[in-house]
């Protein structure tokens, strides 16, 4: 059985994980659940987009054999006191600008392996370090999980779809797209043979610079354990961007040499 665990509010980027998980397993199960225990105190859960019957109509035609959607005492009980805590990998830029988050994701998922029992697990490289995390979790903890990343699903545009995008005005959702012309830049300088990290690094930070309220991090960084990246890449690396743009805070990675170039194709 596969999993592809999500919060809803359902796009086409989850509904590819759910077809993924299809081509894995005869049965697949997708859980829907807004798991407080990751969000912070500034963070957006209160007004995070819930929409359970749309998501369920979006499903009814993938395929999906079940639908899991617990509420929030059914996953913590009023006297839960575990926490899954992982180390290194959860450490830097989201685990740095947003404290305790991999702790909540990786006690949920945690708990939805345990119920569920799955072979397989299909997660997003949207989410590129919450997959390391969950990936790290699995091999520790010994679950018995093939973890599988799907690649970032985008808008033609480029713009990696989310369920934040909802939140963007029509002016920010064309300010968001200077993240996907920096990474694309950066993408094709390293195609052209570019190796030098900052170098790449300030072709993702330039159109963001312009366009965003405020820049969290733009970095080049191993690609399997999130160490920065000093000088030149030499193993694989990721270039992993969190910004602003207008009240919304969004986040994209490219990895350099395996990803395409997200506008190729594009008459951009
Ligand atoms: P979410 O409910 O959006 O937090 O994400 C549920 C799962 O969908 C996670 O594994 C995400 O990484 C994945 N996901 C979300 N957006 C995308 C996307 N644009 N492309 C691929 N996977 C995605």
């Amino acid at each position: 059985m596969a999993i592809v665990p999500t919060m809803g509010a359902l796009h086409a980027g989850h509904l590819a994980l759910v077809a993924e998980a299809k081509r894995r397993a005869s049965f697949v199960l997708v859980s829907i659940f807004v798991n407080p225990t990751q969000f912070g105190p500034n963070d957006d859960f209160a007004r995070y987009p819930r929409d359970l019957d749309g998501d369920l109509s979006k499903l009814a035609r993938s395929g999906v054999d079940i639908v899991f959607a617990p509420d929030a005492q059914a996953l913590y009980a009023p006297d839960d006191d575990t926490r899954v805590r992982v180390g290194a990998v959860a450490a830097p830029l989201e685990g740095a600008y947003r404290p305790g988050h991999f702790e909540g994701v990786a006690t949920v998922v945690a708990k939805l392996f345990a119920i569920v029992g799955p072979s397989t697990a299909v997660l997003g490289r949207k989410d590129y370090q919450q997959l390391l995390v969950v990936r790290r979790m699995v091999r520790d903890l010994f679950f018995p999980v093939e973890v599988v990343g799907h690649p970032t699903v985008r808008e033609p545009d480029g713009l990696a779809m989310s369920s934040r995008n909802a939140y963007l005005s029509p002016d920010e959702r064309t300010g968001a797209l200077a993240i996907v012309r920096g990474l694309d830049a950066a993408a094709r300088r390293f195609r052209a043979g570019e190796r030098r990290a900052r170098e790449l690094e300030r072709l993702v930070r330039g159109p963001i610079q312009e366009a965003a309220s405020s820049i969290d991090y733009v970095d080049a960084r191993d690609a399997d354990t999130l160490a920065p990246v000093s000088d030149e890449i030499g193993a694989r690396a990721v270039l992993v961007v969190a910004c602003h743009v207008g009240r919304t805070r969004l986040i994209d990675n490219l990895v350099l040499g395996e990803d395409a170039p997200p506008l190729e194709g594009e008459s951009a």
